[in-house]
């Protein structure tokens, strides 16, 4: 059973290699066939536009929701939130739904639209007291978060790190860092708790 890291555009090779030398097996999937027989998913950081001019007409965005519906881990960086996300604003339109809450594109101003950051606001129970690099690029600012999402970690008071239930969103890219927390909480829990519900 290995993880998706959906690779139609974007920069699924830099999460492919990151959950490898986590262990975590992994390959590039590009069908929704493909993206059903994963037992988790990646959704990358790239061009949102662009990814949804590749999914039109594939039954990819379908499979996408129904691996998040049936309960396997799904991460999503930066653009990938975007499309996670129930609404989107730059311009609006509607995401997948599979993340409560609106993306808003673009949403730093020029000057910090790409940066890296230490994040300190940290959820201590899930990374205790270490802070985080987190490198942004382009990032969209998440809003409007559902009752059932929780932060756990915030850029200048703005969420940056949300989980909703089996989902986690990054608006950064811990993919590009040396940091394993993230894809650990992402992945190791989730991952090893879909595996034992499917073995039993
Ligand atoms: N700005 C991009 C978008 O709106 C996201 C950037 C990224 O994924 N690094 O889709």
């Amino acid at each position: 059973m290995t993880v998706g890291v959906l690779a139609l555009q974007g920069d699924f090779e830099a999460h492919t290699a990151a959950l490898a030398r986590l262990g975590v097996p992994a390959r590039p999937v590009r069908t929704a066939d493909e993206i059903l027989a994963s037992a988790g998913l990646v959704l990358p950081g790239g061009e949102s536009t662009a990814m949804w001019k590749l999914m039109e007409g594939t039954g990819i965005a379908d499979a996408i929701v129904e691996v998040a519906r049936r309960g396997d881990p799904v991460f999503a960086t930066c653009a990938g939130v975007i499309v996670a996300a129930r609404r989107i604003e730059g311009p609006a339109r509607a995401g997948l739904g599979i993340l409560d809450a609106t993306a808003i594109r673009n949403a730093y101003g020029r000057q910090l639209d790409s940066a890296v950051v230490t994040l300190t606001d940290l959820d201590r129970e899930a990374f205790g007291d270490e802070p985080l690099e987190a490198v942004f690029i382009r990032a969209p600012k998440l809003a409007g978060l559902g009752p059932g999402v929780e932060v756990l970690a915030r850029r200048d008071g703005d969420p940056v790190l949300v989980r909703q239930g089996n989902v986690v969103a990054a608006t950064f890219h811990p993919e590009l860092g040396a940091d394993p927390r993230i894809l650990r909480l992402a992945f190791s829990s989730a991952l090893a708790a879909a595996l034992a519900a499917r073995a039993a």
